[in-house]
C-alpha cells in the first residue's frame, strides 16, 4: 500500500510539472522587439511592425509604449532593452526624445537595441506618409544590423549607406535579394520565429 501511495505522489507531481511546461514558450524560439518610446500614434507603430515583420520573415512583436527617460539616445536604448522578455533576440526602440537630438540613431549590439531618433524623421511639412515610410524602413535597417548584416553597395537595399536625409528617402525600403538570403539564414540558424504571410505561399 505504501508504495503504491508513493507511486501516486510521483505521478500527480509528473503531471503538475508536465501542465506548467506547457505554458513556456518554445524553447529557443527568438522573436524580435519593437518599442515606441514617446509620443508615437498606435496605427504608426502598427504600420511599422507589420511592414518589419512582413519584410524580415521573422516575428516582430509589439511592446507597450514607454517614457523616455530625457537622456541621450543610448540612455533611452538602454532603458528601452529593460522591456524585453526573456525570448527577445533583441529590441528596436523608435524614440522621440525629450529634448532635440540630431543623430538619426544609435546601434548598441552589446545591450541587444538599436535606437531610432524618430523625431528627426519627422517632416518639417507634416507628410505622416513619408513619416511612417521614413520609420519602416529604420526598423528593418535596425533588425538588420542587429541580426548581423553590413553595409550593403546596392542603393536599391535598405543596408545602403547614406549621407543625408535627402539620401535616406532614395534608398530601397528593404533588403536586397543577397541581404534577404544572409537575413534569413542567420535568423533561421539563430532560431528566430518564422512567420506565415496570410494568403501568400
Ligand atoms: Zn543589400
Amino acid at each position: 500500500m505504501k508504495c503504491l501511495a508513493t507511486m501516486l505522489v510521483a505521478g500527480s507531481c509528473f503531471l503538475g510539472a508536465f501542465s506548467y511546461a506547457e505554458d513556456v514558450p518554445a524553447a529557443g524560439e527568438k522573436t524580435i522587439a519593437l518599442v515606441a518610446v514617446g509620443d508615437i500614434d498606435a496605427d504608426t507603430m502598427s504600420a511599422v511592425r507589420q511592414f518589419a515583420e512582413e519584410n524580415v520573415f521573422f516575428q516582430v512583436r509589439l511592446l507597450p509604449a514607454l517614457t523616455p527617460t530625457g537622456g541621450s539616445l543610448d540612455q533611452e536604448g538602454v532603458a528601452a532593452a529593460q522591456a524585453m522578455n526573456a525570448n527577445d533576440a533583441f529590441v528596436v526602440a523608435l524614440v522621440m526624445p525629450k529634448d532635440e537630438i540630431k543623430a538619426h540613431g544609435v546601434y548598441l549590439p552589446e545591450a541587444r537595441v538599436a535606437v531610432v531618433n524618430a523625431a528627426v524623421m519627422k517632416p518639417e511639412d507634416g507628410n505622416m506618409e513619408l513619416y511612417r515610410r521614413r520609420l519602416q524602413r529604420q526598423a528593418v535597417r535596425s533588425i538588420g544590423m542587429l541580426i548581423g548584416l553590413e553595409p550593403c553597395p546596392n542603393p536599391q537595399c535598405c543596408m545602403s549607406s547614406y549621407q543625408n536625409v535627402d539620401e535616406m528617402d532614395r534608398i530601397g525600403m528593404n533588403f536586397c535579394p543577397p541581404c534577404w538570403d544572409r537575413e534569413e539564414k542567420i535568423g533561421k540558424a539563430k532560431g528566430f520565429k518564422a512567420i506565415v504571410l496570410g494568403g501568400v505561399e
